[in-house]
């Protein structure tokens, strides 16, 4: 309980005083008072459902009522950070915040009102609590609740997993203090797994959980199974309607989302390309005007969306298949934030999920390889290039030792030497590496017909609020999809029907798998597996079978995944069959993005780089890696470097362009790399 300082004020009047509300969404009021009363909370409603009005009230009601101060927030990102602070701040409240893009002398301000008792919020990024001093400098002061948003970028399950984020666990009882602080962990994207994460390493206490709210009652979800020659085709189709615009268009690499924003942009559309590699002010310029109506349409990659509050983007297309219905989800989330109908347009193919195979090869290698690494290493303190030699991992080595490393296999000293760390690193870098696996394949069986789609994504995430299909997506209502067109059955397709159902009804009670019911009705008569997948999501919309998914692991731990197909108990009335028309090539030699996993970029080499160059940025990363005290590949990966000598990049623009080269990179380093460029890798004359 709170020593009372002064009668806690009603949530409701806070509510209506403070943020100009009239009354709470679901569930917030829950939340607000399992927060005042003192317990953890672990939160996971979907972006826009309203989370941080969830910390920001009970924050205020706290520090009314206690001798509290300020809420403190953890939050990823800069722009994350500094609209909500604005937002605050616009309603008369006092927010601060501190992050590396402010002045030092700001930041010291923000955290001596804190202090003083002068602020009501303080947002602060979480490699902060890693700067000595700072996490033991606000615990001088109890805070009315410590917040995390994003807390799913805490677990490695969770598809944005921060290292930063893992410090966490570690210093937030420094700043809980000796009070009982609640904690609240806030996220829109966490399924069981990541929910478990985040609880134990942020070591809630008993946390009340509140998952809830992800049903989009006004997002209609379409799912389109279609080879990526057709794709650019169909995104056209999607957003052709002046009502289906603003639309957010995810291509899966910046070099499309540049080509396909060029094409819109030449039949007249107001379209920008947004992605990583583009500089910091184009990227801004491309926010603002969509966030300002100036663009109806923004072609990105998935770079595009965190902190983009735009209520009325009424469309959003996928031109390949997400890496996971946890991206999926948040993405299609920013569609139709205002309540008013919107549509998520998917396409995508199994020959997607290649292109994130590949990735998944390079950025996960097989444990067997990290293996290798480990059996080389002992107590003999080693260089990377000695080992390099030895192991024959090639171009793989260093992912390995990086994965090693995080997993507690190798230890890197500070003049960085390798040695072996603990033998218990296998079994989490595995299970890590299947779950990205299961991930990918998840997100490929969702491309299937086998229900209504709101229900896979809301019993992925475990939210059982209730059950009843969403009446709207293309399972639901094939009639109204956008790209997808439905049409009735022809005589040929109505005797095939019969023939499943029957061979259906002679198969066991149980149902049967989709494979032994193909052999059973239509193989026989010359009918492909395509187009019996296509005759059996007729029957499941129309309610006359039933469709699962079913996965297990054989003896040998290998994933076997199945659809189980079996007889709908007759309820409910008849629904009209339909099939939906294939959407096939429409050139035999349609070579599409699809190609790209095997026409794999030819990477620059070693050979084929300046050494001078080469030698003088390993020695930069070296110093710098010493000076910061962390291996060499958390300054730069091998492959960065090598991008950047072969290219020699002469502006801070063309360096984020260098793949593996991201802005916080180009933040730190820029001037001196650039620099070292121009010098062609040799020593600084003033050194
Ligand atoms: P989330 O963090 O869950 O993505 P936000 O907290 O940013 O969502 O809230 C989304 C929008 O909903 C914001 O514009 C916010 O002002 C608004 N909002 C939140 N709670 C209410 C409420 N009770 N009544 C009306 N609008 C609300
Ligand atoms: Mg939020």
């Amino acid at each position: 309980m709170l020593p009372a300082v002064e009668p806690a004020p009603d949530p409701r009047t806070v509510l209506r005083e403070r943020f100009g509300f009239e009354a709470f969404r679901p569930h917030q009021e829950a939340v607000c008072r399992a927060l005042v009363d003192g317990h953890d909370v672990l939160l996971v409603m979907p972006t826009g459902a309203g989370k941080s009005l969830c910390y920001q009230l009970p924050a205020l009601v706290r520090a009314q009522c206690a001798t509290g101060g300020a809420a403190l927030v953890v939050s990823p990102l800069i722009a994350l950070m500094e609209d909500q602070v604005q937002k605050l701040v616009a309603r008369g409240l006092r927010a601060e915040r501190i992050h590396s893009g402010r002045a030092r002398e700001d930041s010291r301000a923000a955290c001596r009102a804190y202090l003083e008792g002068a602020l009501d919020f303080l947002f602060f990024a979480p490699e902060r609590l890693a700067v000595p001093g700072f996490p033991e400098l606000l615990a001088k002061r109890p805070p009315s609740l410590i917040a995390v948003d994003e807390a799913h970028c805490i677990s490695h399950w969770g598809h944005d997993f921060r290292p930063e984020y893992r410090m966490l666990g570690e210093r937030l009882p420094v700043l809980r203090g000796a009070s009982d602080v609640p904690v609240v962990a806030l996220t829109a994207t966490a399924t069981s797994v990541v929910q478990d994460d985040i609880a134990t390493l942020l070591r809630l206490r008993e946390p009340v959980r509140c998952i809830h709210g992800f049903r989009r009652h006004n997002l209609a979800l379409e799912v389109v199974d279609c080879p990526p020659a057709r794709r650019r085709l169909l995104a056209a189709k999607a957003i052709a309607d002046a009502d289906a615009r603003p639309a957010i268009l995810y291509a899966p690499t910046r070099k499309e989302a540049e080509e396909i924003a060029r094409e819109f942009a030449d039949e007249g559309l107001a379209v920008a390309a947004y992605h990583a590699g583009l500089p910091p002010a184009e990227r801004e310029r491309v926010q603002g005007a969509f966030a300002a109506g100036a663009l109806e349409v923004v072609v990105a990659t998935v770079a595009f969306g965190m902190g983009i509050d735009k209520a009325d983007v009424r469309t959003v297309v996928h031109l390949a298949l997400p890496s996971s219905l946890e991206a999926y989800s948040q993405e299609v989330g920013r569609a139709g934030r205002d309540g008013k109908p919107a549509r998520a347009v998917l396409l995508g193919s199994f020959v997607d999920n290649k292109m994130h195979e590949f990735f998944l090869e390079r950025d996960y290698p097989e444990p067997k390889q990290l293996r290798r690494l480990f059996t080389a290493l002992d107590d003999t303190p080693r260089e990377l290039d000695e080992l390099r030699g030895h192991v024959r991992l090639g171009e793989a080595t260093e992912k390995c030792l990086e994965k090693l490393w995080i997993h507690g296999g190798a230890l890197v000293a500070h003049d960085q030497r390798i040695t072996r760390g603990r033998d218990a690193w296998e079994e989490p870098y595995a299970r890590q590496r299947t779950h990205k696996e299961e991930q990918l394949a998840r997100m490929a069986r969702f491309l299937g017909d086998k229900g209504c789609r709101q229900l896979a994504l809301l019993a992925h995430f475990g939210d059982h609020d209730d059950r009843g299909p969403c009446g709207i997506c293309d399972f639901c209502a094939p009639d109204a999809c956008r790209v997808r067109s439905a049409r009735a059955l022809s005589n040929e397709e109505e005797q095939w029907v019969e023939a499943v159902l029957d061979a259906l009804a002679r198969g066991a009670r149980g149902g049967l798998s989709a494979g032994k019911l193909y052999q059973a009705s239509l193989e026989g008569r010359g009918v492909d597996r395509r187009t019996f997948d296509h005759v059996l999501g007729a029957l499941a919309r129309a309610g006359r079978v039933h469709l699962s998914d079913e996965v297990f692991r054989n003896e040998r731990g290998e994933r076997i995944a199945w659809t189980r197909v079996s007889a709908a108990l007759d309820d409910g009335p008849a629904r009209p069959l339909s099939v939906f028309v294939p959407e096939r090539d429409a050139a035999p030699s349609g070579r599409g993005s699809g190609g790209r996993a095997k026409k794999r970029r030819v990477d620059p080499t070693w050979d084929a780089a300046p050494k001078a160059l080469v030698e003088g940025l390993k020695r930069f990363r070296l110093d710098e890696a010493k000076r910061r005290k962390v291996p060499a590949f958390q300054i730069c990966s091998d492959r960065a470097l090598l991008g950047i000598a072969s290219s020699a990049p002469s502006s801070r623009d063309q360096l984020l362009g260098v793949h593996g080269v991201g802005a916080r990179f180009v933040e730190r380093y820029g001037d001196a790399v650039l620099a070292l460029v121009r010098r062609g890798g040799g020593e600084s004359e003033e050194a």
